[in-house]
């Protein structure tokens, strides 16, 4: 059995769809499991919704209209008759996000965001399962929320492995058909109730059903090569890394490389499941190979770029050392708020770290922390992490920028610039 997953960049339009459907057929007879993300830019579009929503205001049935009308475009130029099943399957998914969007807001942003956003994968994996039908292609269609079970941490559920596995085995096993459509993304909570992994999860979710399936391999389907070692945006000339290890990979990962979601790799790992990333615009080209192998790791030096950070300094008000009860105080405020930190760096009297900036959490670490500490913030800052760096390398980087902080170790260079 093989994984594959497609990101929304793959199903952005009906060409997409059509094309993802080339790539499952292609590989009929096989047992697959496809995961597949909201299209395009939807689950951006509904975040929005939800701010709408949530504030109340006139314009949330415009901008459901509009993610309608994407979705509805889409299916007109994949069906030809329009008395499809879809359209009607499509019109009463969309009515539950009437009913919420009519509705006072519920409980808390984080409930109401799962409730929502999900609705994107519900989406797409109905489109391209109907579209698949429609061209012969045999397929399952299942709900995802019926077997990832997982707490209730709103947008950032934890898995329930033991009760995901049981629910996972059950449900296939009444399963005829070799090709299975699932959502990534979504789970549901033991009370029923939607859940979601985090932005980008749907790597995870590829993953999740790999290693409860033993596949024998998992491909994540990108509108890139395979894992490059820089973003293109960024950088002029990109190199395909062709094979790296999990661990490689799991670093790549942490510091930032958007290529798959961090936690895709453990899982796979302790399966020994080979992933690879290939291009769904040349699917016979090689791609990239992520498996136990690490002799090619230092091969390649890997530039990661994560833009608009801020970083915020410390120190204590006292001019007391910073030591463990201090930081340990910080580290539970953080998580708390809900700040994720990207580097770390302490002396004596202060404690320097970088976050993603995001001002509504921000404004709330301001406040908590003013009246114990003196803080000092640089916004709009880059961290850039090398992996296996050379001198000359660095040399080039830091050419006429501003270094505010600086870390190496014997195989990562990482600098926060101004
Ligand atoms: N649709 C979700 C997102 O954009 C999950 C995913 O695509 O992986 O974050």
């Amino acid at each position: 059995m093989r994984v594959f997953k497609f990101g929304g960049a793959s199903v952005k339009d009906a060409e997409g769809v059509k094309n993802a459907a080339r790539i499952i057929e292609s590989h009929k007879g096989d047992q697959l499991v496809v995961i597949v993300s909201a299209m395009g830019k939807t689950t951006n579009a509904l975040e929005e919704l939800l701010t709408l929503h949530l504030t109340r205001s006139e314009a949330v049935f415009q901008k459901l209209e509009e993610i309608k009308s994407f979705h509805f475009e889409i299916c007109n130029n994949l069906f030809e008759n329009k008395k499809e099943a879809i359209f009607q399957e499509l019109h009463n998914t969309f009515v539950e996000a009437e009913w919420q969007i009519e509705d006072e807001p519920i409980g808390t942003s984080g409930f109401e965001y799962d409730q929502l956003i999900g609705l994107g994968e519900l989406l797409s994996t109905k489109i391209l399962s109907a579209y698949l039908s429609s061209t012969l292609v045999k397929n399952s269609w299942i709900d995802a929320r019926d077997v990832v079970r997982t707490d209730n941490t709103y947008q950032a559920a934890i898995v329930d492995w033991k009760e995901t596995e049981q629910l996972i085995q059950q449900k296939f096993k009444t399963l005829n058909e070799s090709v299975i459509i699932t959502q990534g993304f979504i789970g549901s909570s033991s009370e029923n109730f939607t859940t979601t992994l985090g932005r980008e999860g749907s790597d995870f979710s590829a993953a999740i059903f790999a290693s409860i399936l033993n596949a024998t391999e998992v491909v994540i389907w990108k509108d890139v090569e395979g894992m490059l070692n820089a973003d293109p945006k960024h950088y002029e000339s990109t190199v395909k890394l062709e094979n790296i290890s999990y661990k490689e990979a799991v670093e790549l990962a942490y510091y930032g490389a958007s290529v798959i979601h961090p936690k895709t790799i453990k899982p796979l790992e302790n399966k020994e499941i080979p992933l690879y990333v290939k291009s769904f615009k040349n699917p016979a080209a090689e791609g990239s190979l992520i498996n136990r192998d690490s002799s090619r790791d230092n091969e390649i030096p890997s530039y990661i770029h994560k833009e608009n950070q801020i970083l915020v300094s410390f120190s204590s008000r006292d001019f007391d050392f910073i030591d463990e009860r201090k930081l340990s105080e910080l580290f539970q405020l953080f998580s708390k708020i809900g700040l994720s930190f990207n580097i770390l760096q302490n002396s004596a009297i202060s404690f320097t770290v970088a976050f993603d900036y995001n001002e509504s959490k921000i404004n709330r670490l301001r406040k908590e922390v003013s009246e114990n500490y003196k803080v000092v913030y640089n916004e709009g800052a880059t961290l850039i992490t090398i992996r296996h760096f050379t001198e000359q390398i660095i040399a080039d980087l830091l050419k006429g920028r501003t270094v505010l902080l600086e870390q190496r170790t014997r195989s990562t260079a990482r600098f926060v610039l101004s």
